[in-house]
């Protein structure tokens, strides 16, 4: 595996890949790697001839009092997992690599953002939008993977690389749980033990609530949900059914929906969501 940190390199060794006639695929993360991002990887590797993981934290998608000093770092053990995963380049700029300047121009997200997290962590896509828009430049990939975990993320970039022209195929991952259904998350670590117990209710509530709109519709699914969370430590930051990928209020016709929350623990605030159709009744977890 090659590690390289400036662009100067990587855009060099991409030329050669492309000379070679190579495809690329490219798994874009913030680090402290779990078995999501590797899912990510795998699917890279059994779709493109080369898979190019980046590991940068960026600081535009972290609003004023959130995470970014504290966010888990471990770059000598993502290494050895990213080598062992079967990424051919992981690619580690630091901030003054990506935005050397002050941007005289900036990429805003205007669509599908005004809901769940984007309502929750204002700026929090326009920074997701402007670095990928300078990572799908420098590493011009055929196609670059996302985890349907963070579903609205998959849906803003859809719209970024479709109104950019950004010619890299958007591929959505299905999420990668824990046993006991917690999805993975580099932030789990910061989940004390009383709330790692307590963290699974999440996705069984969502489980539960999807099932129960069917029958009785959105205020009961979310009622449900509200008193499932009533019993854990962590707080309600937002729960919403909304039709996806266009993360619209649904209406009777809609049948492709979403159920999303986010949970806010005393050091980790958690998202996760279930992607689901009332025509088969059952969930799916892909695009
Ligand atoms: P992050 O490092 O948290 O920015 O995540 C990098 C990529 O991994 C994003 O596309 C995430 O959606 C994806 N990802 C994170 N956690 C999971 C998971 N549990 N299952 C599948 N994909 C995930």
């Amino acid at each position: 595996m090659n590690i390289v940190s400036t662009t100067r390199e990587i855009k060099k060794m991409i030329k050669d890949y492309k000379k070679q006639g190579k495809t690329i695929g490219f798994v874009p993360t913030m680090g402290f790697l779990h078995e999501g991002h590797l899912t990510l990887v795998s699917k890279s590797g059994s779709d493109c001839d080369i898979t190019i993981m980046s590991i940068f934290v960026n600081p535009l998608q972290f609003g004023p009092g959130e995470d970014y000093d504290r966010y888990p770092r471990d770059i000598e053990r993502d290494i050895e997992l990213a080598e062992k995963a079967g990424v051919d380049v992981l690619f580690t700029p630091d901030v003054n690599e990506l935005y050397p300047a002050e941007p005289s121009v900036s990429v805003k997200a205007v669509e599908r953002t005004d809901v769940l997290c984007g309502a929750s962590r204002p700026g929090h896509f326009d920074g997701v939008v402007t670095v990928l828009s300078i990572l799908f430049n420098i590493i011009d990939p055929d196609k670059s993977y996302f985890g349907q975990k963070d579903a609205q993320q998959v849906a803003v970039v859809k719209g970024l690389a479709g109104s950019l022209h950004f010619p890299t195929e958007i591929i959505s991952v299905e999420t990668i749980r824990e046993q006991d259904g917690l999805a993975k998350s580099s932030r789990n670590v910061y989940l004390s033990d009383q709330e790692r117990t307590e963290a699974p209710v999440i996705y069984q509530a969502l489980k539960t609530a999807s099932e129960i709109y069917m029958t009785d519709g959105s205020n009961a699914a979310i009622e449900h949900f509200k008193h499932e969370l009533s019993t854990v430590s962590g707080d309600i930051d937002y729960i919403e059914i909304l039709t996806y990928p266009e993360l619209q209020v649904p209406s009777e016709s809609d049948t492709r929906l979403i159920i999303a929350a986010a949970v806010r623990f005393e050091r980790a605030r958690l998202i996760d969501n279930i992607i689901f159709t009332t025509e088969e009744e059952t969930a799916c977890s892909d695009q």
